[in-house]
């Protein structure tokens, strides 16, 4: 005999969501624009009309605010270069602290083209074969495993081996100045080799859900990790429980909801799909674990946003949002940007380091490599 049980009646949380991921999709392209733009202005000063250069284009540099943070924990100094990296990377980690890796799947621009590619995977599966293919574990653990080794790599390669006029060096250096830039022209300009891998990856995206984020993205591997310190976890009670399986067939990180009393995974990203189809009320729920409090899902819509755009909010009240390369600086550079090549040995960061100090004088300067 069926277990009779109490209707969730409580209204689903995946337009907010969808609202959210949009207006960051929207931010994102507006900040494109206005990047084009300034490129356009150091190309040909002399004709264009000058744009600022948007500082939020500094959230696509995440190695650069890696070291960034790193440097600012040796020496407590906010590198001058990309100050916006180093405090959207302090969001993301802030936010995944307290929601879990939820910047993926509410602000991540890519974790949002990722959902609509592997939405779009789903229908053409299911109208080829009637039902959608998922990896089996043999195989996705271990892909599942890669995105750890990028990020072991970078971390080691960071935290393990340069020394702090190692990072002073690099992050003073015209690649690093321009890194945003050459970042630009990496897709405004793109290679043919470039462009096949990205294709790969998108085709490969169609008929695995998320496969950049799943398995590649150093980022979202470095979430993952702080996600697991977050005392906020999706939680079920099994007495109530009718085991329906609503749950883990609704998630898109192949978590197996229905059978276990806490997820503690580093894939779960908070997106709440998962509580929104559970049909028994206050079954599954996201709570503070140590407070066994139930976070309402209107706070995890709105807190998310808020808590990241709060920490830029105080980057940019304190006046610590904007770099201080002024625009003659990016015009000089630009003229060489396709010889700046990425400083490889400490002989070549030391004499790309005199060069920046030409062209580029924080006022840290003094404190350094003497
Ligand atoms: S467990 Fe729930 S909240 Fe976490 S990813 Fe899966 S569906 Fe989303
Ligand atoms: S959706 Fe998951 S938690 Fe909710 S009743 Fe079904 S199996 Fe249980």
């Amino acid at each position: 005999m069926p277990r009779k049980y109490i209707k969730n009646t409580e209204k689903s949380i995946q337009l907010y969501r969808s609202i959210t991921q949009i207006l960051f999709i929207l931010i994102c392209i507006w900040i494109g624009i206005e990047f084009y733009l300034f490129t356009k202005f150091i190309e040909s000063p002399g004709s264009a009309v000058f744009v600022e250069r948007p500082p939020g284009a500094e959230a696509f540099l995440p190695i650069s605010a890696l070291m960034s943070v790193y440097y600012f924990i040796q020496t407590g100094i906010i590198h001058d270069a990309h100050p916006a990296g180093f405090f959207i990377l302090i969001a993301v980690i802030a936010v995944s602290l307290v929601f879990g890796k939820s910047f993926c799947s509410w602000i991540c621009p890519i974790g949002t083209l990722s959902e609509y590619i592997a939405d779009f995977g789903d229908k053409i599966q299911k109208k080829l074969f009637k039902k959608v293919y998922r990896l089996p574990r043999w195989l996705d653990y271990p892909l599942r495993s890669l995105k750890y080794l990028l990020l072991g790599f970078f971390v080691y390669s960071i935290f393990f081996t340069m020394s702090t006029i190692a990072l002073r060096m690099f992050l003073d250096s015209p690649y690093n100045l321009v890194a945003d830039v050459k970042m630009w022209y990496f897709f405004a300009d793109i290679s043919k080799t470039s462009l096949i891998v990205i294709s790969v990856l998108f085709f490969l995206s169609i008929f695995i859900r998320n496969f950049w984020c799943r398995f590649l993205c150093p980022y979202g591997a470095l979430l993952g990790i702080f996600s697991l310190l977050s005392p906020q976890k999706i939680t079920r009670d099994p007495i109530s429980c009718i085991d329906c399986a609503l749950c883990a067939k609704a998630c898109p990180s192949n978590i197996k909801v229905d059978k276990v009393k806490t997820v503690f995974s580093d894939e779960c990203s908070t997106c709440m799909s998962c509580v929104d189809v559970c049909p028994v009320e206050d079954t599954l729920q996201l709570k503070s674990v140590p407070f066994k409090r139930v976070i309402p899902k209107k706070l995890i819509a709105f807190g998310v946003s808020i808590l990241f755009l709060t920490i830029i909010t105080v980057a940019k009240i304190s006046n610590s949002w904007e770099n201080n390369i002024s625009p003659i600086e990016y015009i000089d550079l630009h003229q060489n940007i396709h010889s700046l090549g990425h400083p490889r040995s400490t002989t070549e960061l030391d004499e790309l380091n005199k060069k920046a100090k030409q062209m580029h004088t924080p006022k840290e300067l003094e404190i350094t490599n003497d």
